[in-house]
């Protein structure tokens, strides 16, 4: 199934299950805006290639767009359009006053030199430069984009406008208004997330069995979190493959050597307790905790069924298909979804655009206690639709969401 067409199924099952207003419903199933654009990039070789580049604006019901850019040789407009939509009720499960965007590039960035990476990534902020603005739409980092791609955006954005935008994007470099504690906010959302809901099943973290898909920059970061406080790391996995060590690994060390190597499966530390996996393997492994990092339509139905983990933590967007779900849920696996379990990037970069608004900035400390009420409030909230509709996390956190851009729509545009 199309990716978006999973977003408009979630959205219809949460709808029925509240009785949301056929009206809103129509609202939220049409992108408000979709832009496509071509980039010309002269090569290094002298040759000009064109990019096809996205950028999809789903809905400005709460506040201006917000939402990543990805670079990727899959990228295409159902992906982003789903992407998008997706942000929208992220925001608003974790009541934040922005809105839903996402933008990417289909392009293998790994295939181009530096010199053209950035002349296209300044190209794509150019030609969309009438879009996006710190009151219109605010792009961040998403797969194999970084703070460097969005200082490069934030740059081609302030010439066009003759003055200094930092609030354009977030996620920037903090030598030019990027905030503390970004670059692990996602994973730290999730620690907050899934230590709240073994809190209230009065368990913890400590001892559990974790294996994380997809070792970047959110699954780096949650493994090293989870191992601090007490977990046991026992797999993790790249595009290239993976690896298992029974007896568990050290997330750290594990991550300098892939930077080093680069590939998980260049690391394995030898012994008898560890094995090189495929990543198909990985999903199937004995653990407590899967924690899905990588990239969508990852557990299928397919391939639903051979999963061990009890709960799965979804730090990507989009991992688990609805039928996935479904089998999921009748083997007693719980999933945080993620529109929950992912919203700490995209709530940081909210605080990193209120200190760019503001010109005034935050401590680590500042940054991390603001996002500890926030994702805990949000859990406790969708927690609680789970009690009232007895329905899954997934549900919860879109029924959540929808009650939110639901009073948006009915204060703007809604008859008296
Ligand atoms: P990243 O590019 O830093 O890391 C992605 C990782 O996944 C890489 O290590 C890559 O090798 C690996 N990977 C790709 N295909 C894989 C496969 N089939 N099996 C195993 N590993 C595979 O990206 P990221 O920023 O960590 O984002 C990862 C996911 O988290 C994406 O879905 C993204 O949308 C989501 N997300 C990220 C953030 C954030 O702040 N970084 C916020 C919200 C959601």
């Amino acid at each position: 199934m199309a990716l978006y067409e999973n977003t408009l199924q979630q959205i219809r099952l949460a709808s029925e299950l509240m009785g949301l207003s056929p009206e809103v419903e129509a609202v939220l199933r049409e992108p408000e805006r979709i832009v496509q654009v071509g980039l010309p990039v002269r090569m290094d070789d002298g040759s000009l290639r064109v990019f096809r580049g996205f950028r999809v604006q789903h809905s400005s019901l709460r506040g201006p767009y917000k939402g990543g850019i990805r670079f990727h040789p899959q990228v295409d407009m159902d992906e982003v359009k789903a992407l998008a939509a997706w942000m929208s009720f992220k925001c608003a499960v974790v009541n934040i006053p922005l809105g839903g965007g996402k933008g990417g590039i289909e392009v293998d960035p790994k295939a181009l030199s530096l010199a053209e990476l950035e002349r296209m990534t300044r190209a794509y902020a150019g030609a969309l430069s009438d879009f996006i603005g710190p009151h219109i739409d605010i792009p961040a980092p998403d797969v194999y984009t970084s703070a460097r791609e969005m200082g490069w955006i934030m740059d081609e954005y302030s010439r066009k406008v003759g003055h200094p935008s930092p609030g354009v994007v977030t996620g920037k470099d903090l030598a030019i208004g990027g905030s503390a504690g970004r670059a692990t906010a996602t994973s730290m959302g999730g620690v907050f997330v899934i230590e709240a809901f073994l809190k209230d099943r009065g368990e913890s973290v400590v001892g559990k069995k974790v294996i994380v898909q997809g070792f970047g920059n959110a699954g780096a970061h949650v493994a090293q979190l989870l191992h601090e406080r007490g977990a046991q790391i026992v797999g993790i996995s790249d595009s290239k493959g993976g690896m298992y060590c029974e007896d568990g690994l050290e997330p750290n060390s594990a991550f300098d050597c892939k930077v080093e190597k680069g590939s998980v499966q260049e690391c394995l530390r030898t012994g008898a307790m560890c094995r090189i996996v495929s990543n198909e393997e990985i999903l199937a492994l004995p653990c407590d905790i899967l924690v899905l990092a990588a990239l969508e339509n990852q557990l299928r139905v397919d391939n639903a069924e051979v999963v061990q983990a009890k709960f799965i933590l979804e730090l990507a967007n989009g991992p688990t298909t609805p039928e996935a779900d479904l089998i999921l849920e009748k083997k007693g696996v719980v999933i945080l979804p993620d529109i929950l379990a992912n919203a700490g990037g995209v709530t940081v970069s909210y605080f990193e655009w209120v200190q760019n608004e503001g010109h005034y900035y935050w401590s680590a400390e500042e940054v991390h206690k603001r996002l500890n009420v926030i994702m805990t409030r949000a859990y406790e909230e969708v927690a609680a639709k789970t009690r009232q509709y007895s329905c899954s996390f997934r549900l919860a956190a879109f029924i959540s969401a929808l009650e939110r851009l639901s009073a948006a729509h009915q204060a703007r545009r809604g008859l008296s």
